[in-house]
């Protein structure tokens, strides 16, 4: 897997000077992105490693409620905007072929997925359909904002719903509803599903689902029983809560949205269908929207603590840090090299950390980078007969050395040590 004398993976002290939020420093030190202009963020390595974690979660529960995987372009046609009236849009990136065409950068898909289903869906029997995709956004947004959470360019899976009437919608609705809670949960975030504004979408009904931590540039306010985004209740800090208690008021990320949007793309754009009696109706549509890239920032904010992040283990770069104190060859590298392949035979994903550094650093850099397990093989505990493993989220251990493997792999398991 991967050595950290010959991974890119560069750590750093100090937090870059502009940076306010905890997420952000935090991803910039542990060498997980690298900020390439405003509001423009390369993925390195390791924090790629998470990107990936996330959207895999993603693409799993959206095939387990049936939603099929495709891919759209994210250069555009500018006509299917100037149709549904959105290409006047700011935040959209416009630009022209070498024949003066008119193009833009997709900001979303709505325009170009309803056009496939216009062009091919015919009869009732082709519905309900549900497609997504991960891909790449463009939004010139007037304050790209603390790293990750507010780019001008991200990744969005967004799937779209596609039902013959309101029941067809609210019947994919809720599997949408279900998927998200599954995919926040499996990503170890604390989140709330809040009732939104159906906003620049169009549509009868959307919620939000917040992710509360300090970053956030959302409110949400929380009482027992409650939630909602403080733009959409008339609820303050201190009040009663409508279920009991008192109203608490959280910053919170955004880290998806569902919409149902009704026919508000699909009669523009003349997606229609025949119904069993021959009749021809605009198709219903719902659209569901999650940002990966605002969950990775989200877990760090929720799980940091001062020595750096603390990820949830279904989102960590690896399982397990494994930290070689030796400084050049002797059995110190040697029992560290054993147990690394020992490991990833066992099939956990670990990061060695051979270099010959100083074991401050060392140990330094595992807290920082927050992976769920530390081991670290050094003479002294070798002396002993033991390998020392961390528990980034608490707890200490030393293992027998001839078990040391097996032990950690439990560890990992949440089994008993
Ligand atoms: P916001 O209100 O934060 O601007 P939005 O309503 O514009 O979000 P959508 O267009 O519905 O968001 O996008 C769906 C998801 O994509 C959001 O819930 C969020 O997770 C993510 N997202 C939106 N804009 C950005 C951005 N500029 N940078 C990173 N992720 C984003
Ligand atoms: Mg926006």
């Amino acid at each position: 897997m991967t050595r950290l004398s010959q991974a890119f993976l560069p750590t750093l002290k100090d937090p870059p000077s502009d940076a306010e939020a905890v997420s952000h420093m935090l991803m910039v030190r542990a060498g997980l992105i690298r900020r390439l202009g405003a509001g423009l963020w390369t993925w390195l390595p390791a924090g790629w490693r998470v990107l990936r974690k996330v959207e895999a979660i993603v693409r799993e529960e959206m095939e387990a409620i049936g939603c099929q995987e495709m891919l759209m372009p994210v250069l555009q046609p500018a006509e299917p905007w100037q149709k549904t009236g959105r290409y006047g849009i700011e935040e959209m990136f416009k630009l022209s072929d070498r024949k003066g065409s008119p193009l833009v950068l997709a900001m979303t898909h709505e325009e170009s997925i309803t056009t496939h289903v216009a062009q091919e869906v015919r009869s009732y029997r082709d519905l309900p359909l549900m497609l997504f995709h991960i891909q790449t956004k463009e939004r010139d947004e007037p304050r790209p904002r603390a790293g990750v959470l507010r780019t001008r360019e991200f990744t969005m899976k967004d799937a779209y719903s596609f039902d013959r009437d309101e029941e067809g919608l609210a019947r994919s609705y809720e599997l949408q509803s279900e998927a998200y809670a599954r995919i926040l949960d499996r990503c170890g975030l604390r989140w709330y599903r809040v009732e939104s504004d159906v906003g620049m979408m169009g549509g009868s009904e959307a919620h939000e689902y917040m992710a509360p931590c300090a970053a956030g540039e959302d409110a949400v306010a929380l009482a027992p029983d409650f939630a909602a985004n403080v733009e959409a209740t008339e609820l303050r800090a201190g009040d009663p809560g409508p279920n009991g208690g008192t109203v608490e008021v959280e910053p919170a990320i955004e880290v998806g949205n569902i919409f149902k949007l009704g026919t508000r793309y699909s009669e523009p754009l003349g997606a229609t269908f025949l119904d069993e009696s021959g009749v021809e109706r605009p198709v219903v549509m719902g659209c569901y929207g999650i940002g990966p890239a605002r969950i990775v920032a989200a877990a760090i904010e929720q799980g940091a603590d001062e020595r750096g992040i603390v990820w949830p283990a279904s989102l960590a770069p690896w399982d397990i840090h494994l930290v070689s104190l030796a400084k050049g060859e002797g059995e110190e590298r040697t029992a560290a090299d054993a147990l690394y392949a020992e490991l990833r035979d066992a099939g956990a994903e670990v990061l060695y950390d051979d270099r010959d550094a100083g074991p401050g650093e060392k140990l330094t850099d595992a807290e920082l980078l927050g992976c769920p397990l530390r081991l670290v093989v050094g003479r002294r505990g070798l002396e002993r007969g033991v390998v020392e493993a961390g528990e980034r989220a608490g707890g200490e251990h030393e293992l027998p050395r001839e078990e040391a493997g097996a032990r950690a792999l439990a560890l990992l398991q949440g089994g008993d040590d």
